[in-house]
């Protein structure tokens, strides 16, 4: 997905997981982008730009209702994702509402792929926000228990509220993007290397 910058700088963040890319949709903290699913055209314009592009955005319908049911299960996905960036995973209890969301979503039927004439994946006509959904929370349900779960961060720079799911090898993810903040933690640290001297 492209974000930008407070300065308006396009940069690519890949969150590592096509339900975590929702999350950077808007949500119900304080942060500081306003919600761009602000109606059916705001959900077919973000699966347009998440991972399940390209083919998608042309065959999709979307109804209001399926609006609200995207900000309920993001806002229940962004809960859970940051309980578990933050490590409270095993200390408290868990959300049983923000589950049910999730798992009533991820119940419906999901987007169902084929292939095309050419041989290639395409998208099976007739897709829905409801098909959409189900899709993104099942993925998400896939995340929360599988080999990755474990793996769910917050970028480290204490402004930065950007969560991803670390799936390198040697696991030492830390930043949202080493274009945005990567590179300005090794500015500072450079900074404060000069100023050291
Ligand atoms: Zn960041």
């Amino acid at each position: 997905m492209v974000l930008r910058t407070p300065e308006g700088r396009p940069y690519r963040f890949d969150p590592g997981a096509l339900c975590l890319e929702l999350l950077v949709t808007g949500g119900p903290r304080s942060l500081t982008r306003h919600d761009v699913l602000d109606g059916p055209a705001g959900l077919v314009r973000w699966a347009g730009e998440s991972r399940l592009a390209p083919g998608l955005e042309p065959l999709l319908t979307v109804a209001e209702a399926d609006v609200r049911t995207a900000h309920a299960v993001r806002d229940a996905m962004l809960r859970i994702t940051a309980d578990r960036a933050r490590g409270h995973r095993f200390d408290r209890p868990a959300d049983a509402t923000d589950f049910a969301v999730l798992n009533a979503v991820a119940a419906e039927p999901p987007l169902v792929a084929r292939m095309g004439a050419d041989g290639a994946r395409e998208w099976a006509p007739g897709a829905t926000g409801a098909q959409l959904l189900s899709t993104v929370a099942r993925d998400a349900v896939d995340l929360f228990t599988g080999p990755y779960a474990d793996r769910i961060r917050e970028c480290s720079t204490s402004n930065c509220y950007l969560l991803f799911v670390d799936t390198s090898r040697p696991g030492r993810r830390r930043w949202c993007a080493m274009e945005r903040c990567g590179n300005l933690h090794k500015v500072r640290a450079h900074r404060a290397r000069q100023s050291a001297v």
